[in-house]
Formats: C-alpha cells, structure tokens, sequence
C-alpha cells in the first residue's frame, strides 16, 4: 500500500484529500508546514508527495527545490492556484513530476496521483531510441534532437512524443492518448491533447501548418509517421 504525503495548511483542504486518498486505498501522512514535510520525507520515505505552493515558512517551492538538489527523487504532484507557474513548476527550476490546480476535484487528484506512481515505478526500456525522418527520439536519455538540434519539451509533451513514436504510424485516438499519456482512468476533457500536439507540431515540425510527421487522423486523432509523407 503506497504512502501519500499530504503537505497543506489548510485543514480542510488537507482532510478532504486525506479522505479521498484513503479510499483509494492510499496511506496518508499529512504535514501543515515545509519543515514538517521534510522531516516527514526523512522519516517515513513516502511514496509521492502532494506539496501546495502556499505554506507558512518553508514555502512550497523552497521545500521542492531543496529536495531535489539534495538528491530525493520522490515524486511530487503540486497543488497551485496560479496557472502562469507551471512552466517552473515543471522545469529544472522545481522538477516537480505533476501539478493541479486550484479548485481542483479530488477525482482528478487521486487519478494524477495513480498516474505519476504508474509512470514513475516504470523501469526505462533497454532500447527506447526512436528516429523518425530528421527527428531522433531517446527514451532512455530523455531527449529529443531535430535536425541536429536539442529540443526543449516538457515532460508531458516528451511522454506523448514517445507514445507516438513507440506506436509509429499507427493512428491512436484522443481518448486512447489521454489514458496512456495522462493515465486518466476515466473520460477526460481530450482538448489538453490537442494543445499538447500543438506544442510538438511548433517544437518540431519545419513547418507547424503542415505537419509531416505529427499527422491528424481525421474523426479518430493522430498518427506519427516516418517523414516520408505517407
Ligand atoms: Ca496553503
């Protein structure tokens, strides 16, 4: 049974995410504060934190950062009420594995929660190097080359790519992305695929408007193929 770590001030935020995890069959430890938090990582080595950004003290942010630089590889999913930082969130800044946002449904917590858990206890595969037309993908180092070039992406941008490339020119719909990708269990808003898809159509393609290798599969979704215009 994997322990969650619950760090929130607010009672009754912490005590509605506490119920839900329990029913799911999670053990929970709550902190209130940072530095009970990083006690509580020392202690009981929990299995994934849910860290709000907002904390009196050692703030979120601070407590995320000085794990990472410290070497701890626990995943965190963190609780934000502030859309414009999720680029840092999920950047090198942080390394934050996940993030919801404030409101949020306890439904959608626990399904990030079994997501990240899923993804994260996943061994890397031996060969999971994929070259598709000028666009190099390594599954193992985390990188992505086009035509040469190193390119930035998010880690939910680089999970999708890799989907599509592990399932070359086959077409997958937007549902089917979302469960593998996102690890939604149940039927999710698909437009964040589209978004996403958007971004890797501008990250890799020579021209975004006209995709030659992140190809739309009309009324089902999208299909990477091997550049060849096929
Ligand atoms: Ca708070």
């Amino acid at each position: 049974m994997p322990t969650v770590l619950v760090v929130e001030d607010e009672t009754a935020i912490a005590t509605l995410v506490q119920f839900n995890l329990v029913q799911a069959g999670f053990q929970v430890q709550v902190a209130d504060n940072g530095l009970k938090a990083y006690e509580l990582v020392q202690s009981v080595r929990p299995d994934l934190m849910i860290l709000d950004l907002m904390l009196p003290g050692i703030g979120g942010m601070e407590l995320c950062q000085r794990l990472r630089k410290e070497g701890v590889r626990i995943p965190i999913i963190i609780l934000t009420a502030r859309e414009e930082e999720i680029d840092r969130i999920l950047g090198l800044e942080m390394g934050a594995d996940d993030y919801v946002t404030k409101p949020f449904s306890p439904r959608e917590l626990i399904a990030r929660v079994k997501a990240v858990l899923r993804r994260t206890g996943e061994e890397p595969q031996q060969d999971d190097h994929y070259t598709v037309g000028d666009i190099s993908i390594d599954g193992v180092k985390y990188e992505v080359k086009a035509r040469g070039q190193l390119i930035d992406l998010t880690p939910r941008e680089f999970e999708l790519l890799l989907f599509l490339a592990r399932n070359l020119n086959r077409a997958l719909s937007r549902d089917h992305l979302l469960d593998k990708v996102w690890g939604y269990e149940f039927a999710g808003d698909t437009r964040i695929v589209d978004v996403h898809i958007s971004h890797l159509r501008d990250k890799l393609e020579v021209d975004p408007k006209t995709p030659v290798y992140i190809k739309t599969v009309r009324g089902v979704g999208y299909k990477l193929v091997g550049g060849d215009g096929a």
